[in-house]
């Protein structure tokens, strides 16, 4: 986006990528089908990232999600919007976003050349002079560092840009994994695998303390928990593991009041007071997850709807209203959706894109300490602060 808008405006541009094609991330992104933006309003958008939200608000007042729509409806491709909000191209194909994005630079008329890393930004007395790759060195006096994050580096992605722009002085914020599905301490979760929960609430507490709480989907995993609200949560958990306790807490009846599920169990007994607990409780819970539930609660599988004392609800009423996950960590910052952390922001002029340390350079994308949540809202970060970037550098 940054290479097509400065050449759209004029500039000599030469996009330099470091594998064998651009845009190998893109193609990977929303499970092949590329959930490009959202549909939501500035402050939704401001409010969607967890670090820095309020640094975007400039560039989004200049290119927005409805530039971003017309940019590809205007080169033949439609978008459609689905389930919260979230954009996609009516085809459903990732590819066909990088194809309009590498029409529009070739269009510009700027070059790209695959296959060439960059290994150095190179200044002379903080002023940009050229770049350096294995194939020698361009001379050029700005440069526009779109390299992306750390995670998923097999698509290129591989952290390159922090080093160089640590070099040039710039403060780089710990890289950490966000949008990362997190392993748990409880080795019953392995037997869980593949188990999805729907409609629970999940709650992250910190040293016992509640710290956030989403609502939604959730699914087991060999190694513990995934799904959108555990991805949603996992950037919060990653920085409070660093100094505390980290638990989740599962309501699976949150629509209802302690009071209503006790009057519900009570209620399930009574009407199967002949049956096995074990087959009562599938009315409340999934099926897989009964055994596990009950051998928690301590109560025998066998024991029938009559013959649960009021000591055992009471126990099953607690389990249903707050089962308690004990998370080991996140997975490897390799598994992770987006990178928290890198570039400060405060050292980048918000309408411009440029450093402030080093004249002539640019940041856009995930490179920049700036992590939003599922829903469209990286790319649409990546995608306003590339044009206002290649903007600004064509001046
Ligand atoms: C599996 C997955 C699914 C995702 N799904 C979505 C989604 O549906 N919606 C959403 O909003 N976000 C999604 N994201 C996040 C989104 O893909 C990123 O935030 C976005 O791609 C960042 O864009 P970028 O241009 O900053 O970096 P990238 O897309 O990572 O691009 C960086 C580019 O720089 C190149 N590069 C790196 N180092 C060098 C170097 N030294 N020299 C030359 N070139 C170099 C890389 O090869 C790469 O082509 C997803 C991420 C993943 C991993």
């Amino acid at each position: 986006m940054a290479a097509g808008r400065a050449a759209e405006l004029g500039a000599r541009v030469l996009l330099l990528e470091k594998m064998g094609r651009v845009g190998v991330k893109l193609t990977l992104t929303g499970k092949g089908r590329c959930n490009l933006t959202n549909g939501g309003d500035l402050p939704t958008f401001i409010e969607s990232y967890r670090h820095n939200g309020k640094f975007l608000h400039n560039v989004f007042s200049r290119f927005f999600n409805d530039d971003l729509i017309s940019f590809f409806t205007s080169r033949g491709l439609p978008v459609i919007e689905e389930r919260g909000r979230r954009i996609f191209p009516a085809s459903s194909r990732a590819q066909d976003v990088v194809r309009v994005l590498r029409g529009y630079v070739n269009s510009q008329g700027a070059a790209v050349q695959i296959h060439s890393p960059v290994q150095e930004i190179l200044t002379d007395e903080s002023r940009i002079t050229g770049v350096r790759t294995d194939a020698g060195i361009f001379k050029t006096a700005k440069v526009i560092l779109a390299t992306g994050g750390a995670s998923y580096p097999q698509t290129g992605s591989s952290g390159d840009g922090f080093g160089m722009a640590e070099k040039l002085g710039h403060t780089i914020q710990r890289i950490r994994p966000a949008l990362v599905p997190l392993e748990i301490e409880e080795p019953y979760v392995r037997d869980l695998q593949g188990l999805g929960l729907k409609n629970v609430k999940v709650t992250l507490l910190s040293d016992g303390r509640k710290a956030g709480e989403e609502f939604g989907e959730m699914l087991f995993t060999h190694f513990g928990v995934s799904g959108p609200i555990i991805l949603t949560l996992s950037g919060l958990a990653v920085d409070k593991l660093s100094s505390a306790r980290v638990d989740l807490s599962i309501d699976f009846k949150p629509a209802l009041s302690p009071e209503q599920v006790e009057a519900r169990l009570v209620r399930e007994f009574q009407k199967h007071s002949r049956k096995q607990i074990l087959n009562i409780l599938p009315n409340l819970l999934p099926r897989r997850f009964i055994p596990v539930f009950i051998q928690r609660a301590g109560i025998s599988l066998a024991i029938k709807g009559n013959e649960v004392r009021s000591g055992d609800r009471k126990r099953l009423l607690h389990l249903l209203k707050d089962w308690r996950l004990t998370i080991k960590g996140p997975r490897p910052l390799e598994e992770a959706i987006i990178t928290a952390g890198g570039v400060s922001v405060p050292e980048i002029h918000p309408s411009t894109m440029e450093s402030k340390i080093i004249p002539g350079l640019y940041f856009c994308g995930e490179i920049m300490d700036v992590d939003g949540k599922t829903g469209g809202y990286n790319l649409q970060a990546a995608f306003s602060t590339g044009w206002v970037a290649g903007e600004a550098a064509a001046i």
